[in-house]
């Protein structure tokens, strides 16, 4: 930590692992700032009380009673329940049953009251004295909290409780930017200062693009890996954000995501049959075995057996697969799981595949944990042919586990598979560049023939399985980024809104 002091951050979060767990962003939530705090820094983690978050099961505790929390011209109470995140890491819960006390996540109409409910009722945790703590930073991640920076450039600005604190905003995916129209203004009570307007971004002048805000205001703005740091600066992957991200360059940064070690371990693992290390690879077999047995099968140790775990969205490049599924089962021995949830038209299609190849091909279109250590402790492959992907937690996870990728390479899969060249005997993976099928077929192929060698494929499995995903690394950077932010903290008078101006709709018209 060198002469650094210990920093106070409040993190926060939509999802976090295990307490509610949609997709990468819960996995980082929930390990991360462990290893923040194991550096000596008093983190602590603050989402929103699901209904679905049992009380009893994770021992929650009601720490502050219900108080009144601002939103839409009215008020609305709030309560805090404390539970803890590993051993040592307060989590305050903010309960509120009107908004949160539904089975599901997102995708609700009031999606953006609820989070910006989520996101005031944790600012006005600050004022309680039940908490009696005050954070240096206010670390926001996706647009679920990024209202958080436009906060304290406006309604919080003249406060001295909040006047110092810095904010870090994580994009963890820039696809999911929170865009609502004016009405989230009034929601926030943000609406006096209208609209934000960027010269090379027509389109914010007509809408509330949440995301935009926390990379307007934030002081300092990361995302999860370096490649993808640099690819939204270019319009390809900006998202229609780039010329405000190409503006914040000088703020913005590229951190690597890691793994939990702890959980994703395939030595101590409690999902599969038999646990092996580095020493004990031989082990691995019996995990593919029982696999090829769950999914219906045949059972055959030595074709090569490609997994892939996702969610199935455009993102996620599965299109690709769909154009060569027939000539990969007439020309190679492969065989295929895959596990995931997502839009109709690829369960329709995986669906269809699977009644196709009954032996050869099995899908599981369900969320489930469990059955995703299995397929990375049983699969020799990994397959994830990402349109884009900001880090990618799954390529890790498979490495870890000893599942060689198949990866395309942008973002983090780039940064974390290097392609193997069987003449200097380099490499950790397969990749393939241009977002085209036949690339795909062509990386696969190269996998299935290297896979024969067993010698060099072992060298490969134990290559990826040496890789260091911990978090360490990451955590210490995060930690450098914390003091970044506060000493690049944007004086609360001279905001970004000086520099391009706001628009207010016309509400009379
Ligand atoms: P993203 O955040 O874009 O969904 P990541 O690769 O960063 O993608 O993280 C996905 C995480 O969610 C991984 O831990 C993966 O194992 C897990 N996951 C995705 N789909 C499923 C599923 N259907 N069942 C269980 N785990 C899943």
């Amino acid at each position: 930590m060198g002469a650094n002091p210990p920093l106070k951050v409040l993190f926060l979060s939509a999802e976090v692992v295990p307490f509610a767990k949609t997709g990468g962003l819960a996995d980082v939530a929930g390990s991360l700032p462990k290893a923040i705090r194991a550096l000596g820094h008093d983190i602590r983690v603050c989402m929103p009380r699901y209904g679905r978050i049992d009380k009893d099961r994770f021992g929650l505790q009601e720490f502050i009673p219900p108080f009144d929390v601002p939103v839409d011209r009215g008020r609305e109470q709030a309560s805090i329940w404390q539970g803890i995140l590993g051993k040592d890491v307060p989590v305050y819960f903010v309960d509120c049953p009107r908004f949160f006390d539904r089975d599901g996540i997102y995708m609700y109409p009031d999606d953006a009251e609820r989070f910006i409910f989520f996101c005031r009722a944790a600012m006005e945790m600050l004022r309680r004295p039940e908490l009696s703590w005050q954070p240096d930073i206010i670390h926001c991640n996706d647009w679920h909290t990024a209202i958080i920076p436009n906060w304290l450039h406006t309604i919080y600005k003249d406060d001295p409780l909040y006047r110092n604190i810095a904010s870090v905003y994580t994009i963890h995916n820039l696809a999911y930017q929170g865009i609502f129209g004016y009405r989230v203004l009034e929601v926030a009570g943000i609406d006096e200062y209208g609209f934000i307007y960027h010269p090379g971004m027509a389109d914010l002048g007509e809408v509330v693009d949440l995301m935009a805000r926390g990379i307007y205001f934030a002081d300092v703005i990361n995302t999860v890996s370096e490649r993808y740091a640099q690819e939204i600066l270019t319009p390809e992957f900006g998202e229609r954000l780039d010329p405000l991200l190409r503006d914040r360059r000088d703020r913005l940064f590229g951190i690597l995501n890691g793994i939990d070690y702890e959980v994703m371990n395939p030595a101590t693992d409690p999902h599969l049959c038999a646990n092996y290390d580095a020493n004990s690879l031989d082990r691995r077999v019996a995990n593919k075995e029982a696999l090829q047995c769950e999914a219906g099968l045949a059972v055959s140790p030595n074709v090569p057996l490609v997994g892939a775990i996702s969610r199935l969205a455009d993102q996620k490049g599965f299109d690709l697969i769909s154009r060569i599924i027939d000539p990969l089962m007439c020309y190679t021995d492969m065989q295929f799981v895959l596990l995931g949830t997502g839009d109709q038209n690829y369960h329709d299609m995986f669906t269809a595949v699977a009644q196709r190849y009954p032996q050869r091909v099995a899908v599981f279109l369900t969320f489930n944990a469990p059955l995703a250590q299995r397929i990375y402790g049983g699969s020799d492959i990994f397959l994830m042919p990402s349109r884009f992907e900001p880090c990618g937690l799954g390529q890790m996870i498979a490495m870890r586990y000893g599942s060689v990728p198949v990866v395309r390479a942008t973002g983090g899969l780039a940064d974390t598979v290097q392609d193997f060249d069987p003449r200097t005997d380099r490499g950790n993976g397969f990749t393939f560049e241009a977002y085209d099928s036949m690339a795909l077929f062509a990386a696969l192929v190269r996998a299935f023939e290297t896979y024969r060698h067993t010698s060099v494929w072992r060298r490969l499995m134990l290559r990826c399985m040496a890789e260091d995903f911990s978090w360490a690394r990451s955590a210490r950077k995060y930690v450098e980024l914390y003091y970044r932010a506060i000493s690049a903290r944007t004086p609360r008078e001279a905001h970004p809104f000086d520099e391009y101006g706001v628009s207010r709709p016309d509400k009379e018209s």
